[in-house]
């Protein structure tokens, strides 16, 4: 970044912060861990390179990555044909903040923004959807303008919620009779309306359960970050009722420190846990989940407050092309430079890819710096440099004004920001950091591609 663009973006980040109730004096404090943050992963090679050739790029999905690749692709590909196909027009909504309205911390206007006003200018925007990729001849099919060519594709079609996945359970459920899901945009302050429900009427024999699925989801923190809340409002309420997070997975992060430090949260919270134990049905009327325990069987439990995680899956789309995607659904990218591993003009990013790491909005922000170098150099026929090593990051919520910040790579090594505070530990300067400055980065540094 110039010195030019370095100022807009502070100027931006300081505006939203002022916006969000902190004085100009805090803001331009909390400013002072962004240069940190930014080199959270010097082993990224952030964008040096561009290229004048002219190119006949596709991005499929406006979302979260795929609106950042694009305005990567206009500043350092100035002679490249920009189309995105993206049928939603809040596509770039701020999904974290979810975890928050779930809480009763933001409202659902907090995290919408409209698409348009962060595609580059010079992005041709088809309101439509893929419903057929076609690899072998360059092409994709899309629902209602008919077939698109192209040079280079991007797919960043990111997940489908699958709630039917569980028996019992559909979306029109979410917000109704103790049942809640962050992971709905428009369930996020349903979701709270229960939680406060819950809250106001507990004793401590009343039973808020929280579930977590098999598969890979965005966000794995999410779920915990929820279960969290619900305590911190019990807490606040001077309320007591059981909480019980029941996980399909067998530890909390398979980074050790992170895990030890969930366990010693959990506890310290009475949050009562359990592993390898899945959802597999709710029968909303009379208010009883069933859990398939490893080794256990079935098991009934009943709930007067249940947090459902949905199964995830790539788009049909995606999903169902044996050419795009691995057995698993996901477009089968190579890890360390994100283009598909049988066609080299493809690329995947975010949600949708097969990259072995935790699906979230911080992996993508190191995931389209990796992605934007190597496609300069494949479209200039130069060697690959960049390579992604899978840093990811969880901030962890553990109270209301507590987060351990968990950052993590493709070995499952801590990778933290401020190396010099333990990465293990919940923190007050990370609950700022999440609360304050993370959506202001997300809208005007990275979905701008400037950070
Ligand atoms: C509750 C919750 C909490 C989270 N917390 C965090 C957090 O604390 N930190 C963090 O970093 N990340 C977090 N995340 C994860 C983060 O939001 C996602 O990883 C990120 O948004 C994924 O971006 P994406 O572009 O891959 O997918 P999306 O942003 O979902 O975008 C995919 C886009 O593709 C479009 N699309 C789908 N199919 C087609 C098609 N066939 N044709 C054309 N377009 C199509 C969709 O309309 C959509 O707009 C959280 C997510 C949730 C839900």
């Amino acid at each position: 970044m110039n010195q030019d663009q370095i100022l807009d973006l502070k100027t931006d980040l300081v505006n939203e912060l002022t916006n969000s109730g902190l004085s100009r004096r805090d803001a331009l404090k909390l400013l002072g861990l962004v240069p940190f943050m930014l080199s959270a992963t010097p082993s990224v090679v952030s964008a040096k390179s561009q290229s004048s050739a002219s190119a006949n790029i596709l991005i499929v999905g406006g979302g979260a990555a795929g609106c950042t690749v694009a305005n990567f692709i206009s500043k350092n590909i100035p002679n490249a044909t920009i189309t995105i196909i993206e049928p939603d027009e809040n596509s770039i909504k701020y999904q974290p903040g979810q975890t928050m309205i779930g809480g009763g911390l933001w409202k659902s206007e907090d995290i919408l923004k409209d698409t348009k006003d962060f595609l580059p200018k010079d992005a041709k925007w088809i309101k439509d959807i893929v419903v057929e990729f076609n690899p072998d001849n360059n092409l994709v099919k899309t629902k209602n303008s008919g077939k698109l060519s192209y040079d280079f594709l991007i797919c960043a079609t990111g997940l489908e919620l699958n709630f039917e996945g569980i028996e019992g359970i559909s979306k029109d459920i979410i917000g109704t009779n103790g049942v809640g899901s962050i992971y709905l945009f428009s369930g996020a302050e349903k979701t709270w309306g229960e939680i406060s429900k819950f809250v106001n009427s507990a004793t401590p024999d009343k039973v808020a359960l929280f579930s977590e699925p098999a598969g890979s989801i965005k966000c794995g923190g999410a779920p915990k970050k929820i279960a969290f809340l619900t305590s911190a409002r019990l807490r606040e309420a001077k309320k007591q009722a059981t909480l019980n997070f029941r996980t399909n997975k067998g530890n909390f992060f398979g980074t050790k420190v992170y895990n030890d430090s969930t366990i010693k949260y959990m506890n310290d919270r009475n949050i009562y846990f359990n592993f390898k134990s899945t959802l597999v049905s709710v029968d909303v009327g009379s208010k009883t989940a069933t859990f398939k325990d490893e080794n256990e069987g079935l098991n009934k439990i009943n709930y007067d407050f249940i947090h459902i995680v949905p199964p995830m899956r790539t788009v049909k789309a995606v999903r169902e092309n044996s050419d795009l995607a691995n057995e698993k659904g996901w477009v089968d990218v190579d890890k360390f430079s994100t283009i598909h591993k049988k066609y080299d003009n493809i690329f995947a990013i975010g949600d949708n890819s097969s990259l072995p790491t935790s699906k979230t909005g911080a992996a993508i922000r190191e995931q389209y710096k990796v992605l934007g170098e190597n496609l300069i150099s494949r479209i200039d026929g130069k060697e690959l440099k960049a390579k992604y090593d899978g840093y990811t990051a969880c901030p962890l919520i553990t109270d209301i004004g507590r987060v351990m910040m968990a950052e993590f790579n493709y070995q499952n090594e801590p990778a933290p920001s401020l190396p010099f505070l333990d990465p293990a530990k919940e923190r007050w300067i990370w609950w700022l950091v999440k609360a304050y400055l993370l959506k202001p980065m997300y809208f005007y540094g990275m979905l701008k591609a400037r950070a």
